[in-house]
């Protein structure tokens, strides 16, 4: 199978290009390093059946190159990071929107498999926060930047479907919940390599808000084999999946937690939203995937807890002084 995986040196998409390259695929990876980097590929960078290509999901021209040669598309080039959406807001909505479109285009004139990786930010701000695939979204004001993040995945959402059942376009769709692990960086506000590299420096750990908000983690091992098993798996398509952990932990907690395992003397601060974000700012208090579906189509449940995930994201920066 050759798999041209779009934003495949960030951190998800260079855990699944790996993964890919392990079970013998060939891959293509596509990605202009704004947020990415090429440190993620070393792994593979030298395998034959491994090729890299800096460049924009927006070059019609290249895309329509590359879809071309792949069987299939995995299609994880978007801008990430509630701070990175909030601070480079045309360029993200542009990414997600323009690319997607430019991805679906190639993909139903080449007849090509699409898997697209789409966000729990879609839900919005439902209060009680346990989501299932047709929960309703809840979103806020245009005024408030967070929310062109959930609006332009959404309209990446509908995109695909309207394709599938326009154009009977195979495509499956993921809605990862907070992913971690290794390469991930704290540099777009992503708060488990943010919380471990304060605690590890013993600098201030500082939480957002209250604290008392809550999420649930998954390591990216087990995100990247439910993306997988989801593409091998024929009634998956033109469906929706929601993947993640459905066990939460308050913010607060993760905070004590970070300290405790790495032995670190940082104090715990606490740092209102608009300062830490911009005026307006909202967060979500809860946020929670329902799990049955993908559960029920391929068996997934996620294997590590969240001390096992600390432990490797831990140990990962130790290693690396990332
Ligand atoms: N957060 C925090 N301190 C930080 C970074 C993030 O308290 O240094 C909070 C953030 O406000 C949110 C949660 O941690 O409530 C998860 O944030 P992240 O950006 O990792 O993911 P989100 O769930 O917001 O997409």
């Amino acid at each position: 199978m050759k798999a041209l995986v779009t934003g495949g040196a960030g951190f998800i998409g260079s855990h699944l290009a790996e993964a890919l390259i392990k079970r013998g695929d060939e891959v293509v990876v596509i990605d202009d390093l704004s947020t990415g980097n090429r440190r993620n590929l070393s792994e593979i960078s030298e395998d034959k059946k491994f090729s890299f290509v800096e460049g924009t999901i927006l070059s019609e021209k290249l895309m329509g190159e590359l879809i071309k040669g792949c069987e299939v598309i995995y299609h994880l080039a978007a801008a990430v990071g509630v701070k990175f959406v909030i601070d480079n807001p045309v360029r993200s909505i542009e990414v997600n929107v323009k690319g997607t479109e430019i991805v679906l285009e190639f993909a139903s004139k080449f007849k090509r498999k699409v898997f697209l990786s789409s966000t729990s930010e879609v839900y919005g701000k439902t209060e009680d926060g346990f989501f299932k695939e047709d929960s309703d979204r809840v979103v806020g004001a245009t005024t408030i930047g967070r929310w062109s993040y959930s609006c332009s995945k959404a309209l990446d959402e509908f995109l695909c479907l309207a394709y599938y059942r326009e154009k009977e376009l195979p495509v499956v769709i993921g809605r990862l919940f907070n992913t971690c692990g290794p390469r991930q960086t704290g540099k777009y506000g992503m708060v488990i390599p943010r919380f471990v590299k304060q605690a590890l420096s013993n600098e201030p750990v500082t939480i957002y808000g209250d604290g008392k908000q809550t999420r649930s983690f998954c390591y990216i091992e087990d995100t990247v084999r439910a993306i997988i098993s989801l593409v091998e798996e024929p009634k998956a398509i033109g469906e929706i999946f929601n993947i993640g952990s459905e066990t939460a932990t308050t913010i607060e907690d993760l905070a004590r937690k970070v300290i405790k395992l790495t032995g670190s003397n940082s104090d715990i601060i606490y740092i209102p939203y608009e300062e830490a974000y911009e005026k307006g700012f909202e967060d979500m208090r809860h946020r929670v995937p329902d799990t049955g579906k993908i559960h029920s189509l391929i068996g997934y449940k996620p294997h590590y807890n969240l001390d096992m995930i600390l432990e490797k994201v831990i140990e990962y920066f130790r290693k690396t002084r990332a």
